[in-house]
Protein backbone atom coordinates (compact mmCIF):
# COMPACT_ATOMS: atom_id res chain seq x y z
CA UNK A 1 0.00 0.00 0.00
CA UNK A 2 1.38 3.77 -0.61
CA UNK A 3 2.09 5.45 2.29
CA UNK A 4 0.33 9.34 2.01
CA UNK A 5 3.75 10.94 1.69
CA UNK A 6 4.52 8.76 -1.58
CA UNK A 7 0.79 9.72 -2.91
CA UNK A 8 1.36 13.18 -2.56
CA UNK A 9 4.33 13.41 -3.79
CA UNK A 10 3.29 11.74 -7.52
CA UNK A 11 0.33 14.04 -7.16
CA UNK A 12 2.25 16.97 -6.88
CA UNK A 13 4.69 15.93 -9.70
CA UNK A 14 2.41 14.54 -12.19
CA UNK A 15 -1.70 15.22 -11.48
CA UNK A 16 -2.54 18.42 -13.26
CA UNK A 17 -5.41 19.15 -11.71
CA UNK A 18 -8.38 21.90 -12.56
CA UNK A 19 -9.27 24.46 -11.29
CA UNK A 20 -6.17 24.84 -9.03
CA UNK A 21 -3.18 27.28 -8.91
CA UNK A 22 -0.65 25.15 -10.31
CA UNK A 23 2.26 26.81 -8.95
CA UNK A 24 0.95 26.91 -5.45
CA UNK A 25 0.23 23.30 -6.10
CA UNK A 26 3.43 22.11 -7.37
CA UNK A 27 5.13 24.26 -4.42
CA UNK A 28 3.25 22.64 -1.94
CA UNK A 29 1.91 25.60 -0.66
CA UNK A 30 -1.82 24.72 -1.78
CA UNK A 31 -3.28 21.50 0.41
CA UNK A 32 -3.43 18.18 -1.38
CA UNK A 33 -6.34 16.12 -0.05
CA UNK A 34 -6.68 12.48 -0.92
CA UNK A 35 -10.54 11.10 -0.64
CA UNK A 36 -10.90 7.43 0.20
CA UNK A 37 -14.24 7.01 0.38
CA UNK A 38 -17.97 8.07 1.22
CA UNK A 39 -21.19 6.84 3.21
CA UNK A 40 -24.06 8.96 3.21
CA UNK A 41 -23.64 13.04 3.15
CA UNK A 42 -20.04 11.67 4.69
CA UNK A 43 -16.63 11.59 2.78
CA UNK A 44 -13.39 10.70 4.31
CA UNK A 45 -9.68 11.47 3.36
CA UNK A 46 -6.69 9.09 3.50
CA UNK A 47 -6.46 10.83 7.09
CA UNK A 48 -9.02 9.29 8.40
CA UNK A 49 -10.92 12.66 8.69
CA UNK A 50 -14.80 12.01 8.44
CA UNK A 51 -16.57 15.49 6.41
CA UNK A 52 -19.95 16.10 6.27
CA UNK A 53 -20.30 16.92 2.34
CA UNK A 54 -22.14 19.97 2.50
CA UNK A 55 -21.50 20.51 -1.63
CA UNK A 56 -22.06 16.93 -2.72
CA UNK A 57 -19.26 16.83 -4.59
CA UNK A 58 -19.85 19.34 -7.21
CA UNK A 59 -23.11 19.62 -6.01
CA UNK A 60 -23.99 16.33 -8.25
CA UNK A 61 -23.76 13.03 -5.48
CA UNK A 62 -27.22 13.92 -5.05
CA UNK A 63 -28.67 9.89 -3.76
CA UNK A 64 -25.53 10.76 -1.34
CA UNK A 65 -22.15 8.46 -1.28
CA UNK A 66 -22.04 4.22 -1.19
CA UNK A 67 -24.57 3.41 -2.85
CA UNK A 68 -24.75 -0.01 -3.49
CA UNK A 69 -27.75 -0.27 -5.99
CA UNK A 70 -25.76 1.92 -8.74
CA UNK A 71 -22.52 0.42 -7.80
CA UNK A 72 -24.33 -3.07 -8.47
CA UNK A 73 -26.01 -1.81 -11.30
CA UNK A 74 -23.02 -0.62 -12.71
CA UNK A 75 -20.76 -3.73 -12.05
CA UNK A 76 -23.68 -6.25 -13.90
CA UNK A 77 -23.60 -3.82 -16.66
CA UNK A 78 -19.85 -3.96 -16.94
CA UNK A 79 -19.65 -7.85 -16.88
CA UNK A 80 -22.60 -8.32 -19.32
CA UNK A 81 -21.46 -5.33 -21.93
CA UNK A 82 -19.27 -3.07 -20.62
CA UNK A 83 -19.36 -0.70 -24.39
CA UNK A 84 -21.19 -0.45 -27.33
CA UNK A 85 -21.94 2.70 -29.33
CA UNK A 86 -24.96 4.55 -29.97
CA UNK A 87 -23.87 5.46 -33.82
CA UNK A 88 -26.65 4.76 -36.71
CA UNK A 89 -29.11 3.12 -34.50
CA UNK A 90 -27.52 1.25 -31.56
CA UNK A 91 -28.43 1.33 -28.61
CA UNK A 92 -28.30 -1.44 -25.48
CA UNK A 93 -31.17 -2.07 -23.47
CA UNK A 94 -29.89 0.44 -20.64
CA UNK A 95 -29.45 3.44 -23.18
CA UNK A 96 -32.94 2.83 -24.51
CA UNK A 97 -34.73 2.48 -20.96
CA UNK A 98 -32.98 5.33 -19.13
CA UNK A 99 -34.47 7.67 -22.04
CA UNK A 100 -37.87 6.20 -21.29
CA UNK A 101 -37.60 7.08 -17.60
CA UNK A 102 -35.81 10.47 -18.22
CA UNK A 103 -39.21 11.50 -20.91
CA UNK A 104 -40.94 10.02 -18.34
CA UNK A 105 -40.15 13.01 -15.53
CA UNK A 106 -39.44 15.62 -17.71
CA UNK A 107 -41.50 18.68 -18.01
CA UNK A 108 -44.33 18.35 -20.88
CA UNK A 109 -43.56 18.28 -24.40
CA UNK A 110 -40.13 16.74 -24.46
CA UNK A 111 -39.82 13.68 -26.49
CA UNK A 112 -36.01 12.33 -26.99
CA UNK A 113 -32.82 12.58 -25.35
CA UNK A 114 -28.94 12.71 -26.86
CA UNK A 115 -25.83 11.91 -24.60
CA UNK A 116 -23.18 13.18 -23.75
CA UNK A 117 -20.71 12.74 -20.82
CA UNK A 118 -20.58 16.24 -19.27
CA UNK A 119 -22.50 19.55 -18.35
CA UNK A 120 -20.15 21.08 -20.79
CA UNK A 121 -20.58 18.62 -23.91
CA UNK A 122 -24.59 18.09 -23.37
CA UNK A 123 -24.17 22.33 -23.97
CA UNK A 124 -22.13 22.09 -27.11
CA UNK A 125 -24.39 20.09 -28.27
CA UNK A 126 -27.32 21.84 -27.55
CA UNK A 127 -25.87 24.92 -29.58
CA UNK A 128 -25.58 22.89 -32.67
CA UNK A 129 -28.52 21.56 -32.15
CA UNK A 130 -30.42 24.43 -32.52
CA UNK A 131 -27.72 26.05 -35.63
CA UNK A 132 -28.98 22.94 -37.36
CA UNK A 133 -32.53 23.76 -36.34
CA UNK A 134 -32.17 26.82 -37.77
CA UNK A 135 -30.24 25.68 -41.00
CA UNK A 136 -33.20 23.29 -41.28
CA UNK A 137 -35.52 26.29 -41.50
CA UNK A 138 -33.50 28.21 -44.14
CA UNK A 139 -32.42 30.71 -41.55
CA UNK A 140 -28.87 30.67 -41.22
CA UNK A 141 -28.82 33.89 -39.84
CA UNK A 142 -30.09 33.31 -36.72
CA UNK A 143 -27.08 31.47 -34.88
CA UNK A 144 -26.26 33.94 -31.46
CA UNK A 145 -27.25 32.15 -27.84
CA UNK A 146 -27.99 34.71 -25.24
CA UNK A 147 -26.49 33.76 -21.77
CA UNK A 148 -26.52 35.86 -18.50
CA UNK A 149 -24.00 37.22 -16.28
CA UNK A 150 -23.34 35.05 -13.83
CA UNK A 151 -24.52 31.98 -15.51
CA UNK A 152 -22.89 28.92 -15.61
CA UNK A 153 -22.93 26.49 -18.53
CA UNK A 154 -19.08 24.95 -18.62
CA UNK A 155 -15.85 25.27 -19.35
CA UNK A 156 -15.24 24.09 -23.33
CA UNK A 157 -14.73 27.22 -25.57
CA UNK A 158 -18.48 28.04 -26.43
CA UNK A 159 -19.48 26.94 -23.10
CA UNK A 160 -17.03 29.12 -21.64
CA UNK A 161 -18.50 31.48 -23.46
CA UNK A 162 -21.64 31.29 -22.24
CA UNK A 163 -20.60 30.83 -19.03
CA UNK A 164 -20.88 34.28 -17.64
CA UNK A 165 -18.47 34.25 -14.71
CA UNK A 166 -15.04 36.79 -15.68
CA UNK A 167 -12.72 34.51 -13.92
CA UNK A 168 -13.72 31.83 -16.91
CA UNK A 169 -13.25 34.65 -19.67
CA UNK A 170 -10.18 36.49 -19.58
CA UNK A 171 -7.11 34.01 -19.36
CA UNK A 172 -8.39 32.29 -22.45
CA UNK A 173 -9.60 34.98 -24.32
CA UNK A 174 -13.61 34.29 -24.46
CA UNK A 175 -16.30 34.78 -25.18
CA UNK A 176 -16.28 33.80 -29.00
CA UNK A 177 -18.32 35.57 -31.61
CA UNK A 178 -22.19 34.89 -31.48
CA UNK A 179 -22.00 34.63 -27.83
CA UNK A 180 -24.05 37.55 -26.04
CA UNK A 181 -24.55 38.30 -22.30
CA UNK A 182 -27.56 39.70 -20.34
CA UNK A 183 -28.64 41.04 -16.70
CA UNK A 184 -27.97 38.15 -14.23
CA UNK A 185 -31.80 37.55 -12.16
CA UNK A 186 -29.63 39.04 -8.96
CA UNK A 187 -32.25 40.33 -6.74
CA UNK A 188 -29.92 41.21 -4.06
CA UNK A 189 -27.54 43.46 -6.82
CA UNK A 190 -30.61 45.13 -8.04
CA UNK A 191 -29.88 48.28 -10.17
CA UNK A 192 -32.05 50.40 -7.55
CA UNK A 193 -32.60 49.81 -3.69
CA UNK A 194 -36.19 50.74 -4.21
CA UNK A 195 -36.67 47.81 -6.77
CA UNK A 196 -39.74 45.20 -6.12
CA UNK A 197 -38.97 41.67 -7.37
CA UNK A 198 -41.28 41.85 -9.66
CA UNK A 199 -40.11 45.25 -10.99
CA UNK A 200 -36.70 43.69 -11.24
CA UNK A 201 -38.02 41.09 -13.77
CA UNK A 202 -39.53 43.00 -15.60
CA UNK A 203 -36.38 45.17 -15.84
CA UNK A 204 -34.82 41.77 -16.56
CA UNK A 205 -36.89 41.27 -19.64
CA UNK A 206 -36.50 44.33 -20.78
CA UNK A 207 -32.92 44.40 -20.77
CA UNK A 208 -33.09 41.69 -23.09
CA UNK A 209 -35.51 42.88 -25.38
CA UNK A 210 -33.14 45.33 -26.02
CA UNK A 211 -30.06 43.18 -26.39
CA UNK A 212 -32.24 41.71 -29.10
CA UNK A 213 -32.97 44.14 -30.66
CA UNK A 214 -29.40 45.67 -30.94
CA UNK A 215 -28.00 42.50 -31.99
CA UNK A 216 -31.55 41.75 -34.52
CA UNK A 217 -33.86 39.39 -33.17
CA UNK A 218 -33.40 37.29 -36.86
CA UNK A 219 -29.72 36.79 -35.55
CA UNK A 220 -30.96 35.82 -32.09
CA UNK A 221 -31.63 31.55 -31.88
CA UNK A 222 -31.66 30.81 -28.14
CA UNK A 223 -31.13 31.69 -24.61
CA UNK A 224 -29.63 29.76 -22.06
CA UNK A 225 -30.19 29.91 -18.22
CA UNK A 226 -30.43 28.15 -15.16
CA UNK A 227 -33.77 27.64 -13.61
CA UNK A 228 -31.95 29.00 -10.52
CA UNK A 229 -28.47 30.58 -11.30
CA UNK A 230 -25.17 27.49 -9.76
CA UNK A 231 -22.02 28.63 -9.54
CA UNK A 232 -22.36 32.22 -10.17
CA UNK A 233 -23.55 32.68 -6.91
CA UNK A 234 -26.61 30.38 -5.89
CA UNK A 235 -29.49 32.83 -6.73
CA UNK A 236 -33.27 31.96 -7.62
CA UNK A 237 -35.29 33.66 -9.97
CA UNK A 238 -36.80 37.11 -8.45
CA UNK A 239 -40.57 36.94 -8.80
CA UNK A 240 -42.27 36.35 -12.10
CA UNK A 241 -38.80 36.32 -13.57
CA UNK A 242 -38.95 33.18 -16.17
CA UNK A 243 -42.74 34.20 -17.60
CA UNK A 244 -41.27 37.90 -18.18
CA UNK A 245 -38.26 36.45 -19.74
CA UNK A 246 -40.31 33.70 -21.86
CA UNK A 247 -42.89 36.52 -23.05
CA UNK A 248 -39.82 38.13 -24.64
CA UNK A 249 -38.34 35.03 -26.34
CA UNK A 250 -41.59 33.45 -27.43
CA UNK A 251 -42.11 37.25 -29.11
CA UNK A 252 -39.22 37.36 -30.94
CA UNK A 253 -38.89 33.14 -31.86
CA UNK A 254 -36.12 32.82 -29.65
CA UNK A 255 -35.70 29.02 -28.18
CA UNK A 256 -34.86 28.27 -24.65
CA UNK A 257 -32.50 26.16 -23.56
CA UNK A 258 -32.94 25.50 -19.80
CA UNK A 259 -29.74 24.13 -18.27
CA UNK A 260 -30.52 21.69 -15.51
CA UNK A 261 -27.19 20.06 -14.93
CA UNK A 262 -27.63 21.44 -11.15
CA UNK A 263 -31.15 21.89 -10.95
CA UNK A 264 -32.42 18.72 -12.66
CA UNK A 265 -34.13 15.31 -10.85
CA UNK A 266 -34.67 17.09 -7.39
CA UNK A 267 -32.12 19.47 -5.89
CA UNK A 268 -34.71 22.45 -5.56
CA UNK A 269 -37.28 19.89 -4.59
CA UNK A 270 -38.71 19.30 -7.61
CA UNK A 271 -37.88 16.90 -10.38
CA UNK A 272 -37.03 19.85 -12.38
CA UNK A 273 -36.45 23.27 -12.16
CA UNK A 274 -38.32 24.45 -15.14
CA UNK A 275 -41.78 22.54 -13.26
CA UNK A 276 -40.43 24.32 -10.67
CA UNK A 277 -40.43 28.38 -12.11
CA UNK A 278 -43.39 27.23 -14.82
CA UNK A 279 -40.61 27.79 -17.80
CA UNK A 280 -41.32 26.07 -21.09
CA UNK A 281 -38.20 24.73 -22.52
CA UNK A 282 -37.31 23.85 -25.86
CA UNK A 283 -33.68 21.67 -24.98
CA UNK A 284 -33.07 20.84 -21.43
CA UNK A 285 -29.26 19.82 -20.09
CA UNK A 286 -29.06 17.23 -17.63
CA UNK A 287 -25.72 15.76 -16.26
CA UNK A 288 -24.37 15.64 -12.50
CA UNK A 289 -27.83 14.60 -10.70
CA UNK A 290 -28.75 12.01 -13.47
CA UNK A 291 -26.42 9.45 -12.36
CA UNK A 292 -25.26 11.03 -8.97
CA UNK A 293 -21.90 11.05 -10.24
CA UNK A 294 -21.68 7.62 -10.16
CA UNK A 295 -20.43 7.36 -13.83
CA UNK A 296 -20.14 10.29 -16.34
CA UNK A 297 -23.27 10.65 -18.41
CA UNK A 298 -24.78 13.92 -19.59
CA UNK A 299 -27.95 14.49 -22.05
CA UNK A 300 -29.66 17.22 -23.94
CA UNK A 301 -33.80 16.55 -23.75
CA UNK A 302 -35.19 18.12 -26.87
CA UNK A 303 -38.58 18.96 -27.08
CA UNK A 304 -41.19 17.06 -30.10
CA UNK A 305 -41.55 20.57 -31.77
CA UNK A 306 -37.85 20.83 -32.32
CA UNK A 307 -37.42 16.95 -32.56
CA UNK A 308 -39.98 17.86 -35.78
CA UNK A 309 -37.62 19.96 -37.47
CA UNK A 310 -34.04 18.02 -36.79
CA UNK A 311 -35.77 14.89 -38.60
CA UNK A 312 -36.83 17.42 -41.45
CA UNK A 313 -33.53 18.34 -41.31
CA UNK A 314 -31.85 14.81 -41.79
CA UNK A 315 -33.90 14.44 -45.23
CA UNK A 316 -32.69 17.75 -46.20
CA UNK A 317 -28.96 18.37 -45.06
CA UNK A 318 -27.95 14.56 -44.59
CA UNK A 319 -27.51 12.51 -41.00
CA UNK A 320 -27.21 15.15 -37.84
CA UNK A 321 -23.36 14.63 -37.94
CA UNK A 322 -22.53 15.04 -34.28
CA UNK A 323 -21.74 11.85 -31.95
CA UNK A 324 -19.19 10.87 -29.20
CA UNK A 325 -17.34 7.66 -29.04
CA UNK A 326 -19.32 7.30 -25.63
CA UNK A 327 -22.79 8.90 -26.03
CA UNK A 328 -25.42 6.98 -23.84
CA UNK A 329 -22.23 4.95 -22.63
CA UNK A 330 -24.10 1.49 -21.18
CA UNK A 331 -22.03 2.03 -17.93
CA UNK A 332 -23.64 5.59 -17.44
CA UNK A 333 -27.33 4.52 -18.30
CA UNK A 334 -26.96 1.26 -16.11
CA UNK A 335 -25.59 3.98 -13.40
CA UNK A 336 -28.73 6.27 -14.57
CA UNK A 337 -31.70 4.07 -14.15
CA UNK A 338 -30.39 2.75 -10.43
CA UNK A 339 -30.04 6.29 -9.49
CA UNK A 340 -33.21 7.42 -10.87
CA UNK A 341 -35.00 4.61 -9.20
CA UNK A 342 -33.39 5.01 -5.58
CA UNK A 343 -34.46 9.14 -5.78
CA UNK A 344 -37.91 7.96 -6.25
CA UNK A 345 -37.68 4.82 -3.85
CA UNK A 346 -36.20 7.24 -1.24
CA UNK A 347 -38.50 10.18 -1.75
CA UNK A 348 -35.39 11.97 -2.22
CA UNK A 349 -36.85 14.85 -4.21
CA UNK A 350 -39.77 15.92 -1.40
CA UNK A 351 -36.45 15.67 1.09
CA UNK A 352 -34.97 18.17 -0.69
CA UNK A 353 -37.74 20.76 -0.04
CA UNK A 354 -38.45 19.56 3.76
CA UNK A 355 -35.09 19.33 4.54
CA UNK A 356 -33.90 22.44 2.51
CA UNK A 357 -36.85 24.39 4.04
CA UNK A 358 -35.42 23.34 7.41
CA UNK A 359 -31.93 24.18 6.45
CA UNK A 360 -32.40 27.79 5.29
CA UNK A 361 -34.93 28.84 8.49
CA UNK A 362 -31.69 27.35 10.47
CA UNK A 363 -29.29 29.60 8.43
CA UNK A 364 -31.14 32.60 8.33
CA UNK A 365 -32.07 31.92 12.44
CA UNK A 366 -28.46 31.91 13.07
CA UNK A 367 -27.20 34.59 10.74
CA UNK A 368 -29.64 36.84 9.40
CA UNK A 369 -29.41 39.53 11.47
CA UNK A 370 -25.47 39.45 11.63
CA UNK A 371 -24.15 42.80 10.32
CA UNK A 372 -21.59 41.14 7.64
CA UNK A 373 -24.68 38.81 6.77
CA UNK A 374 -26.27 40.03 3.05
CA UNK A 375 -28.88 37.94 2.41
CA UNK A 376 -29.41 34.24 3.19
CA UNK A 377 -30.93 32.67 0.60
CA UNK A 378 -32.20 29.16 -1.31
CA UNK A 379 -34.45 26.90 -2.75
CA UNK A 380 -34.53 22.96 -2.11
CA UNK A 381 -31.12 21.89 -1.51
CA UNK A 382 -29.50 25.05 -3.16
CA UNK A 383 -28.39 27.26 -0.05
CA UNK A 384 -25.90 30.42 -0.19
CA UNK A 385 -25.10 33.22 2.44
CA UNK A 386 -23.73 35.79 1.13
CA UNK A 387 -21.36 38.33 2.75
CA UNK A 388 -20.56 42.30 2.65
CA UNK A 389 -18.65 44.85 4.12
CA UNK A 390 -21.97 47.00 4.55
CA UNK A 391 -25.36 45.27 4.88
CA UNK A 392 -27.24 48.57 3.75
CA UNK A 393 -25.05 49.67 0.88
CA UNK A 394 -24.30 45.70 0.03
CA UNK A 395 -20.59 46.59 -0.27
CA UNK A 396 -18.48 44.26 -1.23
CA UNK A 397 -15.27 43.15 0.93
CA UNK A 398 -11.88 43.34 -0.30
CA UNK A 399 -11.78 40.18 -2.30
CA UNK A 400 -8.04 40.15 -0.88
CA UNK A 401 -9.67 39.97 2.54
CA UNK A 402 -10.61 36.15 1.36
CA UNK A 403 -13.57 36.38 3.30
CA UNK A 404 -15.65 33.52 1.62
CA UNK A 405 -12.77 31.28 1.49
CA UNK A 406 -12.02 31.73 5.10
CA UNK A 407 -15.09 30.63 6.34
CA UNK A 408 -14.93 27.42 4.06
CA UNK A 409 -11.62 27.00 5.63
CA UNK A 410 -12.90 27.53 8.96
CA UNK A 411 -16.08 25.13 8.26
CA UNK A 412 -13.51 22.41 6.79
CA UNK A 413 -11.85 22.55 10.08
CA UNK A 414 -15.26 21.37 12.21
CA UNK A 415 -15.65 18.61 9.78
CA UNK A 416 -18.06 20.36 7.44
CA UNK A 417 -17.14 20.83 3.37
CA UNK A 418 -19.23 23.88 2.33
CA UNK A 419 -17.89 26.20 -1.42
CA UNK A 420 -16.56 29.75 -1.67
CA UNK A 421 -18.47 30.66 -4.98
CA UNK A 422 -16.19 32.28 -7.47
CA UNK A 423 -17.42 35.77 -7.76
CA UNK A 424 -18.32 37.23 -4.47
CA UNK A 425 -18.08 36.58 -0.90
CA UNK A 426 -20.75 33.59 -1.25
CA UNK A 427 -20.85 30.52 0.48
CA UNK A 428 -22.42 27.23 -0.90
CA UNK A 429 -24.29 24.95 0.35
CA UNK A 430 -25.73 21.98 -1.96
CA UNK A 431 -25.48 18.88 0.10
CA UNK A 432 -26.93 15.20 -1.05
CA UNK A 433 -30.66 15.50 -0.96
CA UNK A 434 -31.06 12.64 1.55
CA UNK A 435 -29.34 15.11 4.16
CA UNK A 436 -31.27 14.82 7.55
CA UNK A 437 -32.73 17.56 9.69
CA UNK A 438 -29.74 16.33 12.50
CA UNK A 439 -27.00 17.06 9.54
CA UNK A 440 -28.71 19.97 8.40
CA UNK A 441 -28.34 21.19 11.82
CA UNK A 442 -24.75 20.25 11.90
CA UNK A 443 -23.96 22.30 9.24
CA UNK A 444 -25.72 25.51 10.51
CA UNK A 445 -23.93 25.06 13.70
CA UNK A 446 -20.61 25.18 11.46
CA UNK A 447 -21.42 27.92 9.21
CA UNK A 448 -22.62 30.18 12.40
CA UNK A 449 -19.48 29.39 14.37
CA UNK A 450 -16.93 29.66 11.28
CA UNK A 451 -18.32 33.31 10.60
CA UNK A 452 -17.81 34.05 14.31
CA UNK A 453 -14.34 32.83 14.10
CA UNK A 454 -13.86 34.69 10.79
CA UNK A 455 -15.74 38.07 11.13
N1 LIG B 1 -24.11 23.70 -16.52
C1 LIG B 1 -24.23 23.97 -15.22
C2 LIG B 1 -25.47 24.67 -14.74
C3 LIG B 1 -23.25 23.58 -14.31
O1 LIG B 1 -23.37 23.89 -13.01
C4 LIG B 1 -22.13 22.89 -14.79
C5 LIG B 1 -21.06 22.46 -13.87
O2 LIG B 1 -21.03 22.79 -12.70
C6 LIG B 1 -22.03 22.66 -16.17
C7 LIG B 1 -23.04 23.06 -17.00
C8 LIG B 1 -20.83 21.97 -16.73
O3 LIG B 1 -20.83 20.66 -16.36
P1 LIG B 1 -19.47 19.80 -16.41
O4 LIG B 1 -18.59 20.34 -15.34
O5 LIG B 1 -19.94 18.40 -16.17
O6 LIG B 1 -18.90 19.98 -17.77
Amino acid sequence: MLTNDQLSAWDRAHFMHPSTHLAQFARGEAANRVIAGGSGVFIEDRDGNKLLDGFAGLYCVNVGYGRPEIADAIAEQAKSLAYYHAYVGHGTEASITLSKMIVDRAPEGMSRVYYGLSGSDANETNIKLVWYYNNTLGQPEKKKIISRWRGYHGSGLMTGSLTGLHMFHKQFDLPLPYIKHTEAPYYFRRPEAGMSEAEFSTWCAEKLEELILAEGPETVAAFIGEPALGTGGLVPPPEGYWAAIQAVLDKYEILLIADEVVTGFGRLGSMFGSDHYGMRPDIITIAKGLTSAYAPLSGSIVSEKVYDVLMKGTDELGPFGHGWTYSAHPLGAAAGIANLNLIDELGLVANAKTVGGYLKEGLTAALGNHPNVGEVRGEGLLCAVEFVEDRIERRLFDPAKKVGPNIVAAMLKTGVVARAMPQGDIIGLAPPLCLTRNEADTIIDATRDAVEEVL
